[in-house]
C-alpha cells in the first residue's frame, strides 16, 4: 500500500485471481496484505524460499455442504453451508459464522484470509477460519431459524472442536443463533464444551463479548486521536450499521464523551442532528435485537430525525456526506467506495475506525492514507470482538468467569497493544501512520515465522 507495486507482486496476484476464478472480495483482501508485505519479503529471503506466501493465500481446508430443512409451511428449503479452515499455525481455527444471501464461497475466504492476521494481532493463540450459509434469518419465525441452526450443525459439528476450530457470530448470527447451534452440538456430541464463543452467559458465554468489537473500535480510535494528543470529547460521529457492531460502538462513544448523528440497515440510515441519546440506543437495540424491526422506524419514535432510503441509483452512500469528525462503518463490506471517501474528507472527517470487516474498497483506502487520516483499518480496530471470543475461550479452558471490569481492562489492553504494534511496526517499515501497513506486517510475521518452525504442513 505504501510503496508502487512491485512486478513481481503483480505477478503473484494475477495467479491468485486466475487460481480463484469469481472471488472477488479474497482477490481484493489478498491484494492489500500481499502489497503491504512484499518489501518484508526484500529483508526475510527465507520467507520466499520456504513459499510462506503462496502457502498462506491457500486454505488449510474447505469444508462446503448442504444445508436442508423445513419452513412453516412445511416446504423443504435447501441452503449451502461453509467452513473455511485457513490459517492454523498459531492456534485453532477462529472466526465468526455469517448467515446473509449475499454469502458466497469468495466473500467466506475473504473473511477468513483477513482473520489470519487480525488473530495473530490479538497477541492471543487463534489460528483463522470463516464460515456462514446463505441463509436469510431475516423475516424467519424462530422455530425456522432454529430449524436451520440445527440442520447446519448437524454438518458441521465433525469438523468443530474446542482445540480444532471454534466458530462465532457475525452478520446474522447473533445470541439466538448462537444458543440453537449449541445446542445441538451439544445433543449430538453429548458432551458440553466451548466449540462456539458468544454463548449466553448462563452457558459458558463472556461478559463483555457482545460489546466487544464495537467497544474496541472506538478504544482504537481513542488510541489514535490520542497520538494527535486529542480524545473522543465532543466529537461527532457517523456510524452505519445497526446491529451488534454499530449498537455498542454507539455506546462506547456516548461513554467517551462523542455525539453520534446517524445509524442504518440495509433499507437506509438515520440523521438525528440532536444525536442518538442513551435513551434512544436502548430504543434502537429494543428494535433491532427483540423486535427485529427496521431501522427507519426511528423517525416514527423521534420525528426530528431524518430518514433517507437507499436509493440505488447513486453512486454513493449519503451516509458518508454529513458533517462529522469520525466515521466508525460498522455495517458490511465495500460500503464505502472512493466518492463516498472523498466525501468524508471533504466533511471533516479525519478519524476512520474500522468496526466492519474491508468496508473501505482500495481506492477508498488510497484516498485516507493520501490525505494522511487516522484510519484504522478493520483487522486492527475490530478485533476486540475475536479476542473478547478468545478470553471467553480462556474463561471456559479454566471453569471460571472473569467480571465486567476484568474482560474490559483485558480487552482495553489489547486494543493498545494492538495500536502499538500496528504504530511501530508503520514506523519501523518507513510508512509512519500508515495502519494499513503496520497491521499487515505486524500480523503476517508472527504467522509467517511459525509456519517457517512447523515445516512444510
Ligand atoms: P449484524 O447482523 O448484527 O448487523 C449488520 C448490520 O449491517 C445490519 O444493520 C444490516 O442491515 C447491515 N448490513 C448487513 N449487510 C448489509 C448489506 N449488504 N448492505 C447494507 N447493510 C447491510 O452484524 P454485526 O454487527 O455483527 O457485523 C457488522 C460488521 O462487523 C460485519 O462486517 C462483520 O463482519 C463485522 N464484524 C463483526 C464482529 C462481531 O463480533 N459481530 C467482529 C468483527 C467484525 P440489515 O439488518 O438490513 O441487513
Amino acid at each position: 500500500m505504501g510503496t508502487a507495486v512491485a512486478p513481481a507482486c503483480s505477478e503473484f496476484l494475477l495467479g491468485v485471481a486466475a487460481k480463484n476464478p469469481a472471488q472477488d472480495e479474497f482477490h481484493q483482501a489478498v491484494c492489500e496484505v500481499v502489497e503491504s508485505i512484499w518489501p518484508v519479503l526484500d529483508k526475510r529471503p527465507e520467507y520466499r524460499k520456504h513459499k510462506v506466501i503462496d502457502r498462506i493465500v491457500e486454505p488449510e481446508r474447505v469444508i462446503m455442504f448442504r444445508v436442508p430443512w423445513v419452513d412453516d409451511k412445511g416446504e423443504v428449503q435447501v441452503n449451502r453451508g461453509y467452513r473455511i479452515e485457513m490459517n492454523s499455525a498459531i492456534g485453532p481455527y477462529k472466526g465468526g459464522l455469517r448467515f446473509h444471501p449475499s454469502v458466497t464461497l469468495g466473500i467466506l475466504k475473504f473473511l477468513a484470509f483477513e482473520q489470519v492476521f487480525k488473530n495473530s494481532l490479538t497477541t492471543l493463540p487463534m489460528g483463522g477460519g470463516k464460515g456462514g450459509s446463505d441463509f436469510d434469518p431475516k423475516g424467519k419465525s424462530d422455530l425456522e431459524v432454529m430449524r436451520f441452526c440445527q440442520s447446519f450443525m448437524s454438518e458441521l459439528f465433525r469438523h468443530i472442536g474446542p482445540n480444532t476450530d471454534v466458530p462465532a457470530g457475525d452478520i446474522g448470527v447473533g445470541g439466538r443463533e448462537i444458543g440453537f447451534l449449541f445446542g445441538q452440538y451439544k445433543k449430538l456430541r453429548n458432551e458440553f464444551t466451548g466449540i462456539l464463543t458468544g454463548k449466553g452467559l448462563n452457558w459458558g458465554g463472556s461478559l463483555i463479548r457482545p460489546e466487544a468489537t464495537g467497544y474496541g473500535a472506538v478504544y482504537f480510535a481513542a488510541e489514535m486521536l490520542a497520538t494527535r494528543n486529542e480524545s473522543l470529547e465532543g466529537k461527532t460521529c457517523l456510524v452505519s450499521g445497526g446491529g451488534n457492531v454499530a449498537q455498542y460502538t454507539t455506546e462506547k462513544i456516548l461513554d467517551l464523551g462523542g455525539k453520534v448523528v446517524t445509524l442504518s440497515d440495509s433499507g437506509g440510515y438515520v440523521y438525528d442532528e440532536e444525536g442518538v441519546d442513551r435513551e434512544k440506543l436502548a430504543f434502537v437495540m429494543e428494535l433491532k435485537n427483540v423486535k427485529r424491526g427496521r431501522i427507519k422506524e426511528y423517525v416514527d419514535k423521534y420525528p426530528k430525525a431524518v430518514f433517507t432510503p437507499i436509493d440505488k441509483g447513486l453512486d454513493y452512500n449519503p451516509l458518508w456526506d454529513n458533517k462529522a469528525d469520525c466515521a466508525f462503518p460498522s455495517a458490511t463490506q465495500n460500503e464505502i467506495n472512493a466518492k463516498d471517501a472523498q466525501n468524508l474528507m471533504n466533511n471533516g472527517v479525519y478519524v476512520v475506525s474500522e468496526g466492519a470487516n474491508m468496508p473501505t474498497t482500495p481506492d477508498g483506502v488510497k484516498i485516507y492514507l493520501d490525505n494522511k487520516i487516522l484510519y484504522g483499518p478493520g483487522k486492527a480496530a475490530n478485533a476486540g470482538g475475536v479476542a473478547v471470543s478468545g478470553l471467553e475461550m480462556s474463561q471456559n479452558s479454566l471453569r471460571l468467569s472473569w467480571t465486567r471490569e476484568e474482560v474490559d481492562q483485558r480487552l482495553q489492553g489489547i486494543m493498545k497493544a494492538i495500536h502499538k504494534a500496528s504504530y511501530q511496526t508503520a514506523e519501523e517499515y518507513g510508512v509512519p501512520g500508515n495502519y494499513v501497513d503496520g497491521a499487515n506486517i505486524a500480523g503476517f510475521i508472527k504467522v509467517a515465522d511459525t509456519m517457517i518452525d512447523h515445516g512444510v504442513v
